[in-house]
């Protein structure tokens, strides 16, 4: 049975960048102190952002929701509607358009297409969105979908993902942000998405994309139920993908949110389970480069303790999002509010690209933007055409 300066000999080694197996890993989570293990996690973070490990970044996105549509009903969702149901809705494509519109005029760089898997939404769909997009918004990365959404469409089109994944790439999608990972090992995973695709085949579908030039970042949900072991199994199983493809950019662990879905909150990840996670996160996946920090679903204050538990990035302001706000995800900030977190955090905040580049630099603070409509919202789905702030409801695609 290790003892702490058996630990603390592991952490001083993967502090350096070194590899840990695991069995070290489920041990320095289960057990490393937490002070120790955030030290030796933040010791890494300095050593790989050497000379800019005062950054801390953040990016402007906006969610779109194409549908809530959904055949396959996970237990944690509160996002979804079985698609016979009278709650359905889907965006048609002025909308999405209008959406982009938006997030082009609030400076937004990145959008994320997200939504259930609709019955009836092939290949065919996404390239047509993709493209139209991407027609009238070249300078929009488009950073979506996950293996979840490539197996789906693939089925519904008869085309094998490989062939899925060629389709919308060309078609505009420019990065997979990694949807549906949930939890990958096979008894937490079945016990929350039954109806989804493995884990193993998750993992496949993304190492194609990889091995086809699209990068991806990677996802958690922590706080199912899920054990100690099966978390450190989920980042063993990133890893070796990691290890041959180099496609992970990130890594994401959010909290389950405990409202409106099957699983009642019965169980949730505490505010020091995360930190460990956001810690052992960025010892263990010493290949994956950036660590990102979810305030949104664990809270501004958690956001900026993870800067200081190995995370280097806080994600996004996000101009709109209904997927974990419809699970009772009720934090919200604006982009002022987050460059204050970051620097009451000891970070230099920065804008980032969707791959990372320092967009802007806000080394001083009396040249930060004021634009006070930069703020992260959900807007209700229940409200045809809801959009990101009131005073843009009349911004037209063009
Ligand atoms: S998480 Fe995604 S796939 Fe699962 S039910 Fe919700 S919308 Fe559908």
């Amino acid at each position: 049975m290790p003892d702490n300066a058996d630990r603390q000999a592991v952490l001083d080694r993967a502090a350096e960048g070194g590899r840990i197996t695991p069995e070290e890993a489920l041990d320095l989570y289960r057990s490393a102190p937490l002070h120790a293990l955030g030290a030796a996690a933040d010791a890494a973070r300095r050593k790989r952002y050497a000379g800019t490990e005062h950054i801390a970044t953040y990016i402007i996105e906006r969610n779109i929701n194409y549908t809530n549509s959904c055949v396959t009903a996970c237990k944690f969702c509160a996002f979804y509607a079985s698609p016979k149901s009278d709650d359905v809705w889907t965006r048609d494509l002025d909308d999405i358009l209008r959406r982009c519109a938006e997030t082009v005029e609030l400076g937004g760089t990145q959008i994320m297409f997200q939504g259930g898997h609709h019955p009836d939404y092939g290949v065919e769909y996404y390239e047509e969105h993709f493209a139209a997009i991407k027609e009238r918004f070249p300078e929009l990365v488009i950073h979506s979908l996950g293996a979840s959404e490539v197996q789906h469409m693939a089925k519904i089109s008869g085309v094998t993902p490989e062939e899925a994944i060629r389709r919308i790439h060309a078609a505009g999608l420019d990065s997979f942000a990694g949807a549906g990972a949930e939890l990958l090992p096979a008894r937490a995973r079945t016990a929350i998405a039954p109806l989804k695709e493995s884990g193993e085949r998750w993992l496949e579908i993304m190492e194609t994309a990889h091995d086809l030039g699209v990068e991806s970042t990677s996802t958690m949900l922590m706080g199912t139920g899920e054990t100690n072991a099966e978390r450190i199994e989920h980042l063993r199983m990133i890893r070796d993908v990691q290890d041959r493809t180099g496609g992970f950019r990130a890594f994401i662990p959010y909290t389950y949110q405990p409202e409106n879905n099957h699983l009642k909150g019965r169980t949730q990840a505490t505010l020091f389970e995360y930190l460990r996670m956001i810690s052992i996160a960025r010892l263990f996946l010493h290949n994956v480069a950036h660590i990102q920090g979810s305030w949104l679903t664990t809270g501004k204050e958690a956001g900026q303790l993870s800067l200081h538990y190995g995370a280097d990035d806080l994600g996004s302001v996000m101009l709109e999002e209904n997927v974990v706000s419809s699970a009772g995800a009720k934090h919200r900030s604006n982009r002022m509010e987050l460059l204050d977190l970051i620097r009451a955090a000891d970070r230099v905040p920065a804008q980032r690209s969707t791959t990372y580049e320092h967009l802007v630099v806000h080394e001083d603070p009396a040249e930060d933007p004021s634009d006070d409509r930069v703020v992260s919202h959900f807007s209700s789905t229940a409200i045809e055409g809801g959009s990101a702030h009131p005073e843009l409801n009349l911004i037209e695609a063009k």
